[in-house]
């Protein structure tokens, strides 16, 4: 029997700006970039992975993803409108911004609440 995938991975970037001691993100530069999936191509395999997986979840990975909050919050709005729930783990720095407030605010239903885990490294 099939059973659609419940989860899509998407790593925003490779980079990170803390140094954990187990960790070897902080050493990388993301110079590789280039290559990276374009947006497009992005928004075509969220709509792909939506209609495989009509429940499914979208996992933001880096890397530290909220250093790339034009690119983080895109997936997260593009998840939202094809129905599928967000998830990350992030370092916690940048939720500090208004902007980053404020993008949570906008990307979230009005009564609907919101549970980020947060882990410090
Ligand atoms: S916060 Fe996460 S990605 Fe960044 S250095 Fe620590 S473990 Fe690695």
């Amino acid at each position: 029997m099939y059973r659609p995938p419940r989860f899509l991975f998407v790593q925003v970037n490779k980079r990170c700006n803390l140094r954990c001691g187990h960790c070897d993100f902080w050493m990388r530069k993301d110079d590789d970039r280039p290559n990276y999936v374009l947006w497009p191509r992005q928004r075509e395999i969220l709509q792909e992975f939506s209609e495989l997986s009509p429940s499914g979840a979208v996992v933001i990975c880096g890397g530290e993803p909220m250093l790339d909050l034009e690119d983080y919050f895109a997936i997260t709005r593009e998840s939202r409108r094809l129905g599928l729930k967000s998830l990350s783990v992030v370092n916690g720095t940048r939720i500090r911004s208004e902007y980053v407030v404020r993008s949570w605010v906008a990307n979230e239903e009005p009564r609907r609440s919101f549970r980020m885990p947060v882990i410090l490294g």
